[in-house]
């Protein structure tokens, strides 16, 4: 079987591999239970009363909201957080945690979620890169200064059958404008992204070290899809760049470049089925199903 053959060579470049990059799009949090925002009857089926507004994901997550409307703007946003707080990431991330840590050169994640997922998980904050920021962090609406600070301690309620947040809204530390999440929205002019470039800074002065040492990189890219291809780019410019071997875990679009291994299936399944094949590796090769 094809796919069987793409499961044990993936389980053997991950094995072989002196360093894990780990890059993940929207299908990682899926697992988890989180919605998925792709295509507008899945982000309305989540949103109901932003359905009955006629709002597209796009068109809602735009910062003109929190001056337009900052009930509505904190409920969608503040109900995000409070999901994203409550909700426990899925076996994988720490199945992938456990691939990382022993190599030679450890492990970095790139990452689009603004969930927080791979912190809360047990990875090093030091290693994530959150390349649209942070629920988890705010920022000033009116850009009174650059501070962006941890959000813990900032709780947000909200009315859920008109779907509005309720006063006390999030502030500004420094001065009387609202809050903001530190996440960068649609036509997004004001978001500070400084947090990220030091995240992507760190990121660099490890691939530097693993180019120079000659390192033996994998990236393990996680439900990355083409609708915004940041991640999915990332993934195959790093190849370009160290060498190595990709291994996309995709339900829908796991194609690759040649010579590189596509995996169709969800996140946590495809994490689950390497893992499988690893621990038989050592021995026959008849995996654990
Ligand atoms: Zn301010």
């Amino acid at each position: 079987m094809r796919v069987e053959h793409e499961i044990k060579r993936a389980a053997e470049a991950i094995k072989a591999a002196d360093a894990l990059l780990i890059t993940a799009g929207a299908g990682m949090g899926v697992d988890s239970g989180l919605p998925d925002f792709r295509g507008t009857q899945g982000f309305w089926r989540s949103y109901p009363v932003i359905a009955r507004l006629g709002l597209s994901f796009e068109e809602m997550a735009n910062p003109a909201w929190f001056q337009k409307d900052p009930h509505l703007a904190w409920a969608f946003y503040g109900h995000r957080l409070n999901l994203y707080r409550s909700t426990v990431p899925h076996a994988g991330f720490t199945r992938v945690l456990e691939m990382g840590r022993p190599k030679p050169y450890g492990y970095f994640v790139f990452t689009s979620n603004v969930d927080g997922h791979f912190q809360k998980a047990g990875f090093a904050p030091e290693c994530i890169v959150e390349c649209h920021g942070s629920i988890h962090h705010f920022q000033c609406t009116a850009s009174c200064s650059d501070e962006i600070w941890d959000a813990q301690g900032e709780a947000v309620a909200i009315e859920e059958s008109t779907f509005r947040a309720l006063e006390p809204l999030p502030r500004c530390r420094n001065c009387p404008a609202l809050a903001r999440p530190n996440i960068l929205m649609f036509g997004d002019w004001s978001w500070l992204g400084h947090r990220s470039e030091r995240q992507h800074e760190r990121l660099s002065r490890w691939l530097d070290d693993l180019a120079r040492s000659s390192a033996r990189l994998a990236v393990v890219e996680l439900g990355a899809g083409t609708a915004i291809p940041t991640v999915r780019l990332t993934s195959e410019q790093v190849l370009q760049r160290i060498g190595g071997t990709l291994i996309r875990i995709n339900p829908r679009e796991e194609d690759v470049p040649s010579g590189q291994i596509g995996l169709p299936f969800g996140a946590a399944e495809g994490i689950r089925r390497i893992c499988a094949w690893a621990e038989n590796l050592a021995g026959d090769a008849n995996p654990r199903a």
